[in-house]
This record gives C-alpha cells, sequence and structure tokens, in this order.
C-alpha cells in the first residue's frame, strides 16, 4: 500500500529525516505530541505489527534498536522516553505503514488516553 511514508521514504516529499539506514527511516512528527516526537519506520512497507511475518521480526527489533539508539542521540535516553505503535483503528492507527513513535522530553502519563 502506498502512503504518505512510501513518498517520505522516496523523497517525494520532505520530512525532517535525523536516522536513515538500508531497512528503517527516522524522521520528526508534524504534529508533535512532545518536545521530542520521532518516528522510526521500516522501509518495507508492513502495513500494521499485526500484519508482519515471521521473516521480520529482526526488522521488528532493528526498530526499537533504533528508536533507542535515537532516543539516546537526542539526549532523552536518561530523562526516558516511551515508545509506542498504534495498531488498527482502536489502536488509534491513522498511517498504514508500520511506525513506532519516539516521545520523550517531557514527564507522560499513564495510563494513554
Ligand atoms: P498513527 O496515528 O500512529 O498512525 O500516527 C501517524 C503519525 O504520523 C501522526 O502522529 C502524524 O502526526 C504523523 N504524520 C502524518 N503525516 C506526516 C508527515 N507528512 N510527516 C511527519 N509526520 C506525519
Amino acid at each position: 500500500m502506498d502512503t504518505i511514508f512510501s513518498k517520505i521514504i522516496r523523497r517525494e516529499i520532505p520530512a525532517d529525516i535525523v536516522f536513515e539506514d538500508d531497512q528503517c527511516l527516522a524522521f520528526r512528527d508534524i504534529a508533535p505530541q512532545a518536545p521530542t516526537h520521532i518516528l522510526i519506520i521500516p522501509k518495507k512497507p508492513i502495513q500494521r505489527v499485526a500484519l508482519a511475518s515471521a521473516e521480520d521480526t529482526p526488522l521488528l527489533g532493528h526498530l526499537l534498536a533504533t528508536a533507542a539508539t535515537i532516543a539516546k542521540q537526542m539526549g532523552i535516553a536518561e530523562s526516558g522516553f516511551r515508545l509506542v505503535i498504534n495498531n488498527g483503528p482502536n489502536g488509534g492507527e491513522a498511517v498504514p505503514h508500520l511506525h513506532v513513535h519516539l516521545l520523550g522530553g517531557r514527564a507522560l502519563n499513564w495510563p494513554p488516553g
């Protein structure tokens, strides 16, 4: 499925990219919900985590490891951060291209709304 995130990967629309490697891309969320709000996405167009296949397992791990690396680079690893993956309508998923939200820079409430 072609989404706005596919267009960002192909550089057809702009994004504030903070990290890229052969497997993933990370960029600032256009509507930040915290002082630091970055999306980490696989270049492979997996629609959502529930649709990832067994062969995607290393890639899923890579997304989390990359989020932790970016958190360190952004200086929020010590103060703390939250990783969020929204899946499906009740999960609040708006863009059907798997993405990990990295949120930090302020204290975050729990439970989420
Ligand atoms: P979700 O609700 O988990 O699907 O999250 C989708 C996220 O993508 C939201 O936080 C949006 O603000 C963000 N978003 C949508 N379009 C863009 C864009 N062009 N650049 C950066 N972030 C975007």
